[in-house]
């Protein structure tokens, strides 16, 4: 069965259109990634998607209920956690975790307490205050309050924002030890570690979905050709390359460039000029996902760039 399943949905803030006809579908006990740029609609999707907000248009279930008619089972069944979650920061986690049981009418609220500090090892910790917590045991402690119901989705917007890298690595452990016991997960997140670590990414800008699939998939579909140029005149060869034809990106990865095109021959053209007039290493590279990503933003800003200008 498939968790969520929408259909061209359509969600507008006054005359603006913030989501735009996207269809999307997630596997029960996947982990499906969010990704695209600020402003681009993925917190008002997720709202769509947890019962919070309704769309103007289009249709679909989520775990099986009616987006429209069953928006309450579906927020009973659901986990959500906002980018700015709140607890009380002089109460303890045990504290505030007792607190959610009871909003929630979980019984008894001890045992659902006790599972959750087990699950999500904040045991030791239960007595700290949490507002003195690090931002990476809040995050967990966020976690366990948006869990503790046993929702069947989890719906997390942006849940390591500032987190270090450590406790993002301790965090998405979890996320994949939850969705092995079943729970499918949606995530939305900025950082292409991250999103590598999905089993599905759905990549939205300004409203309108772009592209969905395994990162692997992804890459492939965006059907981008990269060289790696390096030695010491790589960055003037940069700067050449920057007006040919067919160079769409060139972006400095430590001691090397990548230089990325949509036109393999203009590409290819563009490189080899560029190694006849520049001592420099240039050679076939892999595309990256985040490679990908900037060339979707852009050619998606350029088309906004002509609406808007096409509208005056
Ligand atoms: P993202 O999560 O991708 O950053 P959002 O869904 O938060 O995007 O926002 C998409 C757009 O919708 C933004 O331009 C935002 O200002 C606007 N927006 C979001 N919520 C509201 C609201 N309640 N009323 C009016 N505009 C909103």
């Amino acid at each position: 069965m498939k968790a969520i399943d929408v259909r061209n949905l359509v969600k507008r803030f006054g005359d603006k259109t913030v989501v735009d006809n996207v269809t999307l579908s997630v596997e029960e006990g996947e982990i499906s990634g969010f990704l695209g740029p600020n402003g681009s609609g993925k917190t008002t999707t997720i709202r769509v998607m947890c019962g919070l907000l309704t769309p103007d248009e289009g249709e679909g279930t989520v775990l099986g209920y009616d987006l429209r008619a069953d928006q309450l089972r579906i927020k009973r069944q659901v986990g959500y956690m906002t980018q700015k979650f709140s607890f009380y920061t002089d109460l303890t986690i045990e504290e505030n975790l007792f607190f959610v049981a009871r909003l929630y009418g979980l019984s008894p609220a001890s045992a659902y307490v006790r599972d959750t500090l087990d699950k999500l090892g904040l045991t030791s910790r239960r007595h700290q205050l949490s507002g003195l917590l690090s931002g990476g045991w809040k995050q967990r402690l966020a976690l366990a309050a948006c869990i503790m119901h046993k929702p069947r989705l989890l719906l997390l917007d942006e849940p390591t924002a500032g987190v270090d890298p450590k406790a993002r690595r301790e965090f998405w452990d979890e996320i994949h030890d939850l969705a092995a016991d079943g729970m499918t997960v949606m995530v939305s997140t900025h950082y292409m570690d991250e999103a590598e670590r999905c089993h599905r990414i759905n990549y939205i800008a300004y409203g309108k979905l772009l592209t969905s699939g395994s990162v692997a998939d992804v890459v492939a579909e965006a059907g981008l050709n990269t060289f790696i140029l390096s030695g010491k005149s790589a960055q003037k060869a940069a700067r050449m390359l920057e007006n040919e034809l067919g160079v769409d990106q060139i972006a400095p990865f430590g001691n090397s460039l990548h230089v990325v095109g949509k036109d393999k021959a203009l590409l290819e053209a563009a490189v080899q000029k560029a190694s006849r007039q520049f001592d420099i290493l240039c050679e076939p590279g892999q595309t990256t996902l985040e490679d990908v990503f900037i060339q979707y933003m852009s050619s998606s800003r350029d088309n906004m760039a002509e609406l808007e200008n096409g509208g005056h």
